[in-house]
């Protein structure tokens, strides 16, 4: 498995790129708000995407989601969050954002295994930030999207967010075996140990 990662739009969402090494096709966790990104990428890595797997549907993440189903790419998101992408619910509004509306492809739900050739991609419900937020595990690589980042966690007050959710679903996370490399939705990369024995968030647990 390869890895590459973009910083995009107005919020610097990480979009990230996952190929089998072999094929040319490339599985984006989510996209971020910023087609032309994402085009670029494609030039400059030479892949193409041809699945799209979202988070959650919120604009920063997802805004270009339409725009990538509209060139060929299939897009996923957990059945809770579809909504998002049809209305007011993506917070696009609230940032001068116009969001595409779109239907998704296919949908998922916790413990969902999605499979890209040679890539296998399990999906984790960590409801919290919004009421359909996911993870997503591929070998040893963790997205956690804006459920966890590296040193603290995703906001709960915006839209249907819930913070005992979101804590669950951080214990979920750390209940999770041995380590795993953790690409979370905005800022740095980190790993699940590191979250597990410094990330401030523990006095919740
Ligand atoms: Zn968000």
């Amino acid at each position: 498995m390869k890895l590459y990662c973009i910083e995009t739009g107005r919020l610097s969402a990480n979009a990230y790129f996952i190929t089998d090494g072999l094929s040319r096709n490339a599985v984006c966790i989510d996209c971020g708000e910023d087609v032309n990104a994402v085009r670029a990428a494609e030039e400059k890595y030479g892949f193409k995407v041809t699945a799209v797997l979202l988070t959650h549907g919120h604009f920063d993440h997802a805004g270009a989601a339409k725009d990538l189903q509209d060139g060929g790419a299939k897009i996923y998101i957990s059945e809770k969050d579809a909504e998002k992408l049809q209305s007011d619910l993506n917070l696009g509004k609230y940032m001068g954002y116009t969001m595409k509306k779109l239907t998704p492809d296919f949908t998922f739900n916790d413990g969902d295994e999605l499979i890209f050739g040679d890539l296998k991609i399990k999906a984790v419900g960590t409801a919290g930030h919004t009421s359909g937020s996911a993870s997503f595990i591929a070998e040893d690589a963790l997205f956690t999207g804006d459920t966890l980042f590296c040193g603290s966690w995703g906001r709960t007050d915006l839209g249907d967010g819930n913070f005992n959710d979101l804590i669950s679903s951080v214990k979920k996370l750390f209940s999770l075996k041995g380590d795993y490399k953790v690409f979370p939705g905005h800022g740095e990369r980190t790993t699940l140990q590191r979250e597990r024995e410094s990330n401030p968030i523990s006095e919740f647990l």
